[in-house]
């Protein structure tokens, strides 16, 4: 493992190490239910809840419009199975460039009878908020937009989104799994009624998330059981996920500023280097999160380029970690508008805290040498230089 680059920051972060020494209290001694009236409950009660007042004041919010989920997938769905379940209104407007824990739920919705409209981004991964307004019918009940991509990294328009909801009465959630730590977030100012993180995308375990939901904004139970998290979200709290969650945002709000800096100045070093790569294109423009770059390859597939980024002791990803293993391109670089080909061709290149200039000057150098190799090897390439379309 020695000597790895891990440049994949948008799948996973590395457990910080003060958020585990927050957590292995809760591992060990303190292993009591938070929901038990005896000593051992009540501590386990007190460390939740202070958990819970530390997101919400780093989040802008009340402590009771904070509840703890198993992660951005459970989230997600919690939001949108429980608002068209307890709507009468049975239209959803979401992006077609969303994570995929929105876009299959919403197909599993509308076999169930809902109307689904999805807005296409432009060509640089945004979502324009006049196209969300013009999909706005009379029975439209929630717009479900993400803040970030976790493929391009662009930063969608949520303020303007949720004004235009608001304005038409149309409830609106937006999924910060990506953004979640790396930009602010402020309920009051977004102006959002419900809004999705997960603890791994910044430094937290696996396994544990949060929802926002604005007081006044109703959604049903998705899962059902005791009356844990006032009834909204049912199971005995992961505690230490809980403390570790709470504690991982607070350290990655408090950093976020001077990250945001290096991570930009990082990335713009990656382009700048990947860009004199022949044949390579960006996908994606600013706004856009500081750590998350994504280029397409002509002629040659980013999972090649990622199995030998990987022989090269570099951890990167063709696309979302969900979406690997699938024949299938990806669904956000064919929203913004690439053929089937380039899309295969797409590789995101996500850094984060232990990243370093001599790091990405590695990615840049072993990514020429890779598609360098690889172009030799393509029958497309091969195909196309026959054609006298290529060198
Ligand atoms: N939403 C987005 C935008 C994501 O990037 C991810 C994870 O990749 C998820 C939701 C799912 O989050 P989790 O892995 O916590 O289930």
């Amino acid at each position: 493992m020695e000597n790895r680059i891990y440049a994949d920051h948008a799948a996973t972060t590395r457990l910080r190490q003060e958020v585990l020494a927050e957590m292995l209290p809760w591992l060990e001694g303190g292993f009591g239910n938070a929901s038990s009236l005896y000593r051992e409950g009540r501590a386990a009660r007190k460390a939740v809840e202070n958990a819970r007042r530390g997101v919400a004041a780093l989040l802008h919010a009340d402590r009771n419009e904070i509840f703890f989920t198993s992660g951005g997938t459970e989230g997600d769905n919690m939001v949108l199975r429980g608002v068209m379940k307890h709507a009468g209104k049975r239209h959803l407007i979401l992006s077609a460039m969303e994570h995929h824990a929105i876009l299959h739920t919403a197909e599993a919705l509308e076999r169930e009878g809902c109307a689904v409209t999805r807005i296409q981004p432009d060509k640089s991964g945004h979502i324009s908020p006049a196209d969300v307004e013009a999909a706005i019918r009379e029975d439209t009940a929630l717009i479900s937009i993400m803040t970030a991509n976790n493929e391009l990294g662009t930063i969608q328009p949520v303020r303007e989104i949720a004004a235009i909801a608001r304005a038409h009465g149309v409830l609106f959630h937006t999924d910060a799994v990506q953004a979640a730590g790396h930009i602010p977030l402020d309920m009051a100012a977004m102006g959002v009624d419900f809004l999705t993180l997960s603890a791994h995308k910044f430094g937290g375990p696996k396994g544990i998330g949060a929802i926002y939901i604005r007081r006044g904004a109703a959604c049903a139970p998705f899962i059902t059981g005791g009356a844990q998290e006032h009834g909204v979200r049912a199971g005995t709290e992961n505690v230490a996920g809980i403390v570790g969650l709470s504690r991982a945002l607070a350290l990655s709000c408090e950093e976020m500023e001077a990250e945001a800096v290096r991570l930009t100045a990082l990335r713009q070093r990656l382009t700048e280097q990947v860009l004199r790569i022949p044949h390579v294109r960006e996908n994606g423009g600013e706004p856009r999160l500081p750590g998350i770059a994504n280029f397409s390859f002509t002629a040659i597939e980013g999972e090649y380029i990622a199995m030998m980024l990987d022989n090269a002791g570099i951890a990167v990803s063709p696309g979302s970690a969900c979406a690997s293993g699938s024949e299938e391109p990806s669904h956000v670089l064919t929203a913004i508008g690439l053929d089937r080909a380039a899309a295969k061709g797409g590789l995101r290149i996500s850094l984060g805290r232990e990243n370093t200039e001599e790091e990405i000057d590695r990615i840049a150098a072993e990514l020429a040498i890779a598609a360098e190799k690889l172009r030799h090897m393509s029958p497309t390439w091969s195909a196309m230089r026959r054609m006298g379309m290529a060198e």
